[in-house]
């Protein structure tokens, strides 16, 4: 076998190398800066404060005491100051202003259908950007309520904050969320120059789950890391989300009652009180709406009948928000079909409020979840006009209204998580009925690919690991993280076998069927198999069935747990993802950031971010299969296996190459940022 971390002349392998002189340089700065200000304290205490006040942020904060972030939050006394900064701020309202100069974005519906879709700049999607109305008939139905109560400022909502903690029924994937966010403190990196030179933006942010409050997917992830990285990008961020009574409590009782106010809602004029609790939190503002009536239930989603009212509901009440709060971003950026009514609220019956001068994104994380419902139904919660139920905006088929189809109408520009998938959901296999519609507004529409958060998903760190580990022990630690998760879920203790990883929602999305067809096949005496998931019974029990038929060589944890997930991640060799589509997909950027080897299947994100492995020129992340067949997955599961066992040494540095791969957030912040200022300048 061949020895770890050494080439075969005995020296450094490079990826490690470059990594351990990586750190040792971070720390050397680090110390460095340090130093001079200790020596000026031993003289002169005074003197040393006022270079500290002088010091850039980031030298600064090296020499504060470390907090964690949720505590400093909480406790800060100045939690609402950020708020009333952002309404201050001179940037915002100065290109708010510029922005109010700007043509409107829309033109009548009837002209946009008629025209050739596929304009190139984001200026010229925005002229296509169809869907305008009659402004009369959007000022007639003016939004938004007057204040109930003067804003009581900083005074806590005991109440429904105490009935929320004495709630216990709360769902599975939310009492993982519940559970201690792991990792250690963020450092708080430098921000470079240019950064700053980067003219600043606000954005509101509207989705309808966000990791650690509450996360079901890679939705909750995103909504979480994008906006921090957004931050690193002179952006003004507020994330405005439902305060579902399932958050956890240790999140619930920081929040600050920033003021509430009823809402005209439905077609009749029924109307709804909406409360707005405030977080601050690594610099982002989460706001969260609150009603009882709508956000009670133990999990966010629950089934259509219940969901459609409620994001009806948020989707104008994250507009009145902002409008009560008169924070008006540059940008409103939404979220999936839970927020996909934002832009069309804005465009009709926000259109004589402040707000309407801002330009909208809506961000597609999966289309296959697009609120389709009845017209009528759809019609009375929303209360939106007559003109907008019409077959280039709201209505699908004959009698069915759908919402997401609507927001990417009314939206000034429509991104999805990768470039890969912006391309598929054009074509029918993969637009779910909407690939009409896309082609029609792929002039509008870009691909940006989801990164990771380094502050949760970092094997160096995380604290949910038995053995911590980064690129130059990877090798050592990983076995370790193997044995242990072997003992933990009841397998057969053995190094040299080759344990495969699933974790993944159980849906037929995600490939399930293909991994049912064959597992018996990939079982052999040198693999194990571990699942972790919920989701449709059918593929639960078939993995129940599995654990029993291989007992101790297969764990189906049929359950939402975040420290199994990172514990798998860990210890795992190889992870599967062979979905039938894949947005983006986090699990396999997970898998590389800790050294675990994707199998995937061609599509989507999985496309975009695996590199197949190349055996000629040893390059490459992962393995991969193209077409959706089971005898393609087991060939691709083989020749991974294959790869382990008689071809270690190149399989140990595609582990290693792997952990190198940059999968951070920042470069998609900046993509995001360049969109934001080419929509707004
Ligand atoms: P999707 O959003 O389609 O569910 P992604 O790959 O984009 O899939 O994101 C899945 C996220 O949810 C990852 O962070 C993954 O670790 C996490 N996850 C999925 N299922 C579970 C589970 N059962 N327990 C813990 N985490 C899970």
């Amino acid at each position: 076998m061949v020895k770890k971390n050494t080439t075969k002349t005995g020296k450094k392998k490079t990826p490690s190398t470059v990594a351990a002189t990586k750190r040792k340089v971070q720390t050397a700065a680090k110390s460095k800066a340090k130093e001079p200000i200790e020596e000026v304290k031993a003289q002169d205490p005074k003197a040393a404060e006022v270079i500290v006040e002088t010091l850039p942020k980031a030298t600064v904060q090296e020499e504060l005491p470390e907090t964690a972030p949720v505590e400093a939050a909480a406790e800060e006394p100045s939690v609402t100051e950020p708020v009333e900064a952002a309404a201050e701020e001179p940037s915002v309202a100065e290109s708010v202003e510029v922005a109010v100069e700007e043509p409107s974005v829309a033109e009548p519906v009837e002209a946009a259908a008629e025209e050739a879709p596929a304009a190139e700049s984001v200026e010229a999607a925005m002229e296509e950007a169809p869907a305008e109305e009659p402004v009369e008939a959007a000022a007639e139905e003016t939004p938004v309520a007057e204040p109930v109560e003067a804003v009581a400022e900083e005074t806590p909502v005991a109440e429904p904050v105490e009935a929320a903690a004495e709630e216990s029924s709360v769902a599975e994937p939310v009492e993982a969320a519940a559970e201690e966010p792991s990792v250690t403190e963020p450092e708080e990196a430098a921000v470079p120059e240019e950064v700053y030179m980067s003219p600043r933006r606000s954005v509101a942010f509207i989705g309808s789950e966000c990791y650690p409050f509450v996360k079901t997917g890679g939705l909750g992830d995103v909504m979480y890391a994008l906006p921090k990285a957004l931050v690193k990008q002179n952006c003004d961020v507020k994330v405005i989300l439902p305060r579902y009574k399932c958050i956890p409590w240790e999140y619930q009782q920081k929040m600050i009652y920033r003021g509430s106010f009823e809402m005209d809602l439905c077609a009749d004029g029924r109307s709804f009180y909406v409360g707005i609790m405030e977080y601050v939190w690594d610099g982002v503002v989460y706001d969260f709406i609150d009603n009882e009536e709508f956000f009670s239930n133990g999990n966010p989603y629950t089934n259509l009948i219940d969901d459609i009212p409620k994001y009806c509901y948020f989707a104008k009440a994250a507009l009145a928000a902002l409008n009560y709060m008169d924070w008006i971003p540059n940008i409103i950026h939404c979220h999936d079909w839970q927020a996909a009514l934002v832009p069309v609220y804005l465009r009709t019956q926000f259109v004589n409020t402040k707000l309407t001068t801002a330009k909208t994104i809506l961000t597609i994380h999966n289309l296959r979840f697009q609120g389709i419902y009845n017209i009528p139904t759809i019609r009375y919660w929303s209360g939106l006009p007559d003109y907008v139920f019409n077959k280039d905006a709201l209505v699908t088929g004959w009698i069915d209204a759908n919402m997401l189809k609507g927001g990417l109408t009314y939206s000034n520009i429509i991104t999805t998580v990768s470039q890969t998938y912006a391309g598929e959901i054009q074509s029918p296999y993969y637009g779910e009925g909407l690939d009409a519609h896309l082609r029609y507004h792929s002039g509008k529409l870009r691909g940006i690919v989801n990164g990771i958060d380094y502050d949760i998903w970092n094997p160096y760190t995380d604290a949910r690991l038995h053995a911590n580990y980064d690129i130059t022990n990877v090798l050592d630690k990983k076995k370790e993280n193997k044995r242990k998760l072997q003992e933990e879920l009841g397998l057969v203790q053995d190094d040299h076998k080759f344990v495969i990883g699933l974790i993944s929602r159980l849906t037929n999305q995600k490939g399930l069927d293909l991994v049912n067809a064959i597992l018996p096949q990939v079982m052999d005496e040198h693999t194990q198999i571990v699942v972790l998931g919920t989701g449709d019974w059918v593929y639960e029990d078939s993995f129940r069935y599995y654990e029993g038929a291989y007992k101790g060589n297969v764990c189906s944890n049929i359950m939402y747990d975040e420290t199994r997930a990172h514990r798998i991640y860990a210890g795992a060799d190889a992870l599967l993802v062979p979905s039938q589509f894949e947005p983006c997909g986090l699990t396999q950027l997970i898998a590389m950031h800790y050294g675990t080897i994707p199998i995937v299947r061609e599509t989507g994100g999985l496309k975009d971010t695996v590199e197949p492995y190349n055996m000629y020129f040893n390059t490459g992340n992962g393995f991969t299969f193209d077409y959706y067949d089971a005898g393609l997955l087991l060939d691709a599961i083989n020749r991974a296996k294959t790869f382990y066992f008689e071809n270690r040494w190149c399989w140990d540095e595609m582990v290693q190459r792997d952990m190198d791969k940059d999968l951070s957030w920042e470069n998609s912040a900046k993509q995001y940022k360049d969109l934001y200022l080419d929509l707004t300048w």
